[in-house]
This record gives structure tokens, sequence and C-alpha cells, in this order.
């Protein structure tokens, strides 16, 4: 599965907001919205940066709570790693782990058309897991029914079927399906 995929059940709305505004303004949308991020939008739909909540608590923890007023440009993180829509969810998890964030703009031709976050990130893969399980306990259910061997594929086996099978070790003896 890739970015589309996420997006198609998410959704492509994106809170942003002007690198002139306070970090007042991206806490109350934070806060609105029940977001861990803002996208800072320049010219042209562009993203010209991003603040996470965990910019606003590192900037009042050390500047205390007068630091509210100051300009989104001064605390937004500039280099922003963005994603495509084509772009495989692995990459995506790989690109957070290394870099250690949770969000990721989703941007084509220049322009910002979605976010997806960690969470996205792994609901989306619980979904796959749980997909392949079905397939899997239907396979297993389907040998056993016709009394095949999961490794030994029968010649009337349903070609969709026929690549999990073939993926099976040989250590594999039973059919079990009771789980
Ligand atoms: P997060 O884990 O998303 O709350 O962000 C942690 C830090 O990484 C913050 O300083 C963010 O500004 C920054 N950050 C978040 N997302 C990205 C991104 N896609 N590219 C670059 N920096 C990011």
């Amino acid at each position: 599965m890739n970015v589309a995929a996420i997006l198609r059940l998410k959704g492509r709305g994106v809170v942003t907001i002007t690198k002139d505004k306070s970090l007042l303004d991206i806490a109350k949308l934070l806060e609105q919205h029940g977001i861990g991020c803002i996208v800072i939008e320049g010219d042209n739909g562009k993203v010209a940066g991003i603040v996470s909540e965990r910019d606003l608590m590192r900037a009042i923890g050390q500047s205390g709570p007068k630091v509210l007023k100051e300009p989104v440009s001064d605390f937004m993180t500039k280099t922003v790693v963005t994603a495509r829509e084509a772009d495989p969810i692995d990459r995506l998890m790989s690109e957070m782990t290394t870099h250690r964030f949770r969000h990721m703009p989703v941007v084509e031709r220049g322009r910002l058309i979605g976010l997806v976050s960690i969470g996205d990130v792994v609901k989306m893969r619980i979904t796959e897991v749980e997909m392949e399980t079905t397939a899997t306990r239907e396979y297993a259910g389907y040998c056993q029914e016709e009394g095949y061997h999961p490794i030994r594929l029968p010649q009337s086996m349903p070609h969709t079927m026929a690549g999990l099978g073939t993926k099976r070790t040989n250590s594999m003896e039973r059919c079990d399906v009771s789980n």
C-alpha cells in the first residue's frame, strides 16, 4: 500500500498557517483540530515549514509563555521531508524512524496535497496485516476442506491462492485452522 491509499481513507485536508502568524495561533489551531502539527504554507501552495507540538513545547520551555507572541517563522523547521502519493508506506516508516518525526506533508508538482502522520501509517499497516491474516486463514480452511496439504498445490487451486502456498516452508506439516 502507498500514500495515495492513506489519503483516500483520511482525505486531503491539511491545516496550514502563514509564517507571519504567532506561536499562540499555532497553539490554538493544534487544540481546535486535535492535531500534532501545522504546515506553514508559502507561496503558491508550497510548503515553507512545519511546526509540531514539540517545537511549541520546546519554545515555551526555553523562553517562557511570552514566546507565544513571536512569529512562527522563528520556530518552524524549514527543511521539510515530504512524501509523494506513489511512495510505499515502508518508505514513510523508514523516514519517520530515521529522522525521529511523526508527520510528513504530501507534495505533488510542488504543491501540498495532504499530510500523513505516524498514526495513519500504523493504522494502514494494521489493516494490511489483518487482510493478510484473513487471506491465510481462508487458504488454510480451503486446504482443510479439500484435504490438501498447504504446500503441495493442487492443479485445481484458485490462481489467487497459489502465491500463498508457494511461500510455505516444508516444516509446516499440518493445516491447522483452529485459531
Ligand atoms: P513531530 O515528531 O512530528 O512532532 O516533530 C518532531 C520535530 O521534527 C519537530 O521539530 C518538527 O518541526 C520536525 N518535523 C516534523 N515533521 C517533519 C518533516 N516531515 N520534515 C522535517 N521535520 C519535521
